[in-house]
């Protein structure tokens, strides 16, 4: 998944994108509201960790700004203030949840996963294909009913597919979905996930184009 983190407190940002991206998730990090707007904006994310006090504004007009355009990306407020008028003007902006700091990261990391799965309830359903099965709420993949073993990178790259069977995904696609910015990405990183689905979920699970991109199998032949 995709998250943007608007943070402008060095360490905690720092101590957030490291935790996020052990989960697998790519995470982009900006540090003042006028660039969460600017970036909200532009890109879409399927989640934002939202501080409220910020430079250049605060995170209560971005919040507002998003929702005002009819955005229904999930936000988990990150607030340094615990007075319960703050909380209720998050959760009134159209905030998901928030979090008083200090918190720790277990704790975010259950409100991230019950965020999402309430989100999941509404758009993302059960995904399956030819005998593969993903439930993103639990992050769970089975392949003719037994449990499947992913990294959360692999996890990320079979995601991404099943969500589009049969559409062509370039390398740049599927690398835009799983690095955040300034990332380093090896060349061949996507093509690697590929060969370890493809081991655990069978060979024609996952087809290729040539010089094009990945797809999942659909029984019509695009290679010709
Ligand atoms: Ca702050």
């Amino acid at each position: 998944m995709r998250f943007l983190l608007v943070e402008d407190d060095r360490m905690i940002g720092d101590s957030l994108r490291a935790a996020l991206r052990m989960e697998g998730h790519a995470v982009d990090w900006v540090r003042d509201a006028s660039a969460a707007q600017g970036t909200l904006a532009s890109e879409r994310f399927d989640l934002v960790l939202l501080d409220l006090g910020l430079p250049q504004g605060n995170g209560l007009d971005v919040l507002r700004g998003l929702r005002g355009r009819g955005d229904a990306t999930p936000v988990i407020v990150l607030t340094a203030r615990d007075g319960p008028g703050d909380r209720v003007a998050g959760l009134d902006a159209g905030a998901d949840d928030y979090l008083v700091k200090p918190f720790d990261l277990d704790e975010l990391g259950a409100r991230i996963r019950a965020v999402l799965r309430r989100q999941a309830g509404r758009a993302m359903p059960l995904l399956a294909h030819r005998g593969v099965s993903l439930e993103p709420a639990t992050r769970q993949v089975q392949r003719d009913g037994q449990p499947v073993l992913l990294s959360a990178r692999e996890y990320a790259v079979l995601e991404l597919l099943m969500q589009r069977p049969g559409a062509v995904l370039s390398r740049a696609q599927i690398e835009d979905r799983l690095y955040g910015w300034g990332e380093e990405i090896e060349s061949n990183a996507v093509s690697v996930y590929v060969h370890q689905l493809r081991k655990k979920l069978g060979a024609d699970f996952i087809r290729s184009m040539r010089g094009v991109g990945y797809f999942l199998d659909t029984g019509k032949d695009k290679s010709a």
